[in-house]
């Protein structure tokens, strides 16, 4: 094994490989050859009349953000609520991602939100794709909210209109709708962006990106990986993040040639999926949700708990960790558990989790030059880690071709192929698997601008980052609340714990407005500024460290500035003190740091 400095050595030679100075900016908007690259492939929209019509919640986003509001909502008593999506279904991503092998790598008894209140046994520890996209339809069915729900509609803009105290919705469809309150989950992950890689627009071949998977050229469907279309084709498949991951190994068993693009090797853990057994499920006890969702969180952000419940991937680092801290207490190693010792700890314990992993290629991957390009060399959390059982096997049929970039990435598209270190590759189809926009500005992500108060745009608001309270209320943008991770528990390995949090708070504070008959609930400019002074003073987390390769996760490997950290931190305490705090929060009755105006 490579001692600790070596190690070191060659994590900091393998990121200034890659790192660049474009950052972000690397990648594109689909636009011209590819502009329909953001167009719903899935689902026809249904023609019909614009509404004007006014409702007291407009839900922007219909993904397990706005359905678990929503849900709460009507819970709360709250029933006139609509849900809006561009898309033509609920689902979010999973409304978007069909691409086969697509699926979650976060355990479903803790990703999938409201398994207890719509009855919903998980089939399997990971599920896949479609199954995901049930679930959110069963949440819509139970819940009443496909009702008023309003699909193949996107939002162009959200204006408060002071004098009425009302948003204003503008949609692609001609809506020009009222809403007392909105809620906004409109997650980063749904907008594809592309490579810019010179000459991309020139490709004559079929091209595609994997968020809009073109089952009419590959053959197959979501549910059956057989991609009988590409059998004489020559694939060629930009990425190797979690997407490509997932869906390399059917495009391997299907093409002709498989041409894999790599720039930086994600790390592959074991998958180790099972099917989930009934009688055990029926033993769970009422609650059991919010406990194994809090046991997660708990082991990952490096907490003690007697049991692991969800026992995976995500929790192995946080347990080595916690092991080593308590072998050097014991042993008198370790006087004092303050940073020093967590950051000993936590080096030597991705060292060997690190190792672990390459040697996992070494003794799955036959060719020996294939396994040495297939190595990550970088902290297990600077990328998004990946877990997967037949991915590397994937590398061992001889139809499929790693070409490995060295950190450079794919030179230059032309009509007929893509170039690599002066050679040219000849391909049939390209399969962008480049991922979404993340770190972009707000209108740019949302793909709409929201207007508050005195016409200040979100975008203006935030240019200097992202400022809120909770991550959910903005000063000058009364009665508007947003769902995402950032500046709230910014717990990254169950999102969907983020947003069941923010829904039950967001459900609770607009509940006890209607009850005050109040006309605006907004934060005060205290309230909000001590939340942005805290998440200032104490930023810096391990997934923003400039050590790390680049990647959206530390905002390309450039030096964070403040609105970076802004845009990127949560409550510095952590998840778990964040979901404490704010249960405490909403359940105190106070709704300290809000104003709510008759
Ligand atoms: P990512 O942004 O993670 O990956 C993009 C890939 O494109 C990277 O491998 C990147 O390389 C590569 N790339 C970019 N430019 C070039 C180039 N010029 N030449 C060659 N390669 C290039 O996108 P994904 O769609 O894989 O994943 C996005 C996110 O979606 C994940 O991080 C995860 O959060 C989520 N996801 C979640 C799943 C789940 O289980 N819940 C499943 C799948 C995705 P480089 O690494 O060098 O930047």
């Amino acid at each position: 094994m490579a001692t600790a400095e070596e190690l070191r050595e060659r994590y900091r030679i393998e990121r200034d490989k890659r790192l660049r100075s474009d950052g972000n900016d690397q990648y594109v908007e689909p636009t011209g050859r590819y502009a329909h690259f953001v167009d719903d492939i899935w689902t026809a929209p249904v023609p019909r009349d614009p509404c004007t019509d006014e409702i007291e919640v407009a839900i922007i986003g219909a993904g397990f953000a706005g359905l678990v509001t929503g849900a709460r909502l009507k819970q709360a008593g709250v029933d006139d609520v609509r849900l809006i999506d561009g898309a033509g279904d609920v689902g979010g991503v999973w409304y978007w991602n069909r691409y086969p092998g697509a699926m979650c790598d976060t355990a479903a008894m803790i990703y999938l939100p409201l398994l207890e209140e719509t009855g919903h046994m998980p089939s399997q520890k990971y599920t896949m794709a479609p199954e995901i996209f049930e679930h959110a339809q069963r949440i819509a069915t139970t819940f009443g909210l496909y009702e008023h729900a309003l699909f193949s509609t996107s939002v162009t803009s959200l204006e408060w209109d002071e004098s009425a105290s009302r948003w204003i919705i503008h949609t692609d469809r001609g809506d020009a709708l009222r809403a007392r309150f909105v809620t906004m989950g409109t997650g980063p992950l749904h907008r594809p962006k592309l490579p810019g890689v010179p000459g991309i627009e020139t490709f004559e071949g079929h091209a595609f990106h994997t968020s809009r998977w073109d089952y009419d050229h590959t053959g197959g469907s979501p549910t059956d990986g057989r991609l009988v279309g590409l059998a004489d084709r020559r694939v060629g498949i930009i990425g190797t993040g979690a997407t490509a991951v997932q869906c390399i190994p059917h495009l391997a068993r299907s093409a002709g040639e498989l041409f894999v693009l790599q720039r930086t090797p994600s790390s592959i853990d074991v998958r180790n999926n099972r099917p989930i057994d009934p009688e055990w499920f029926a033993t769970l006890r009422p609650g059991w949700q919010d406990e194994w969702r809090m046991n997660f969180t708990v082991l990952q952000t490096g907490g003690f708990v007697d049991t692991d419940l969800v026992q995976d991937g995500w929790t192995d680092i946080s347990q080595r960790i916690r092991d080593r801290i308590v072998a050097g207490i014991q042993s008198g190693e370790i006087e004092d558990v303050g940073p020093e010792a967590f950051r000993y700890a936590y080096e030597a314990s991705d060292d060997e989790k690190m190792e672990e992993i390459r040697a996992r290629v070494e003794s799955i991957v036959a060719d020996p030059v294939t396994a040495e390009a297939l190595k990550p060399w970088y902290r297990q959390l600077c990328k998004r880690p990946c877990f997967h059982d037949d991915y590397l096997q994937a590398f061992n049929l001889p139809n499929v071709h790693l070409v490995d970039t060295d950190g450079r990435g794919v030179e230059r598209i032309d009509a007929t192929g893509v170039w690599v270190a002066g050679e040219h590759i000849d391909l049939d189809c390209l399969i962008f698997a480049s991922g979404f926009e993340v770190g972009t500005d707000h209108s740019r992500r949302a793909g709409f601008e929201t207007i508050g108060r005195d016409g200040q745009t979100l975008t203006e608001r935030w240019a200097d980052g992202m400022q809120s309270l909770h991550g959910i209320h903005v000063r000058g943008f009364p009665n508007l609340f947003i769902l995402g991770p950032t500046q709230g528990a910014n717990l990254i390995s169950n999102i969907t714990h983020n947003l069941v949090e923010a829904a039950a708070t967001i459900a609770t504070t607009i509940a006890h407005g209607r009850t005050l008959g109040a006309q605006e609930i907004e934060v005060t400019p205290e309230a909000e500024a001590a939340w942005v002074e805290l998440i200032d003073t104490h930023p810096g987390t391990i997934f923003g460290d400039t050590e790390c390769t680049p990647g959206y996760y530390n905002g390309e490997g450039r030096e964070a500035t403040r609105r970076d950290r802004r845009n990127s931190s949560g409550y510095p305490l952590g998840a778990v003190a964040y979901f404490e705090y704010i249960d405490a929060w909403r359940s105190s009755g106070e709704f300290a740091g809000l104003e709510f105006r008759p």
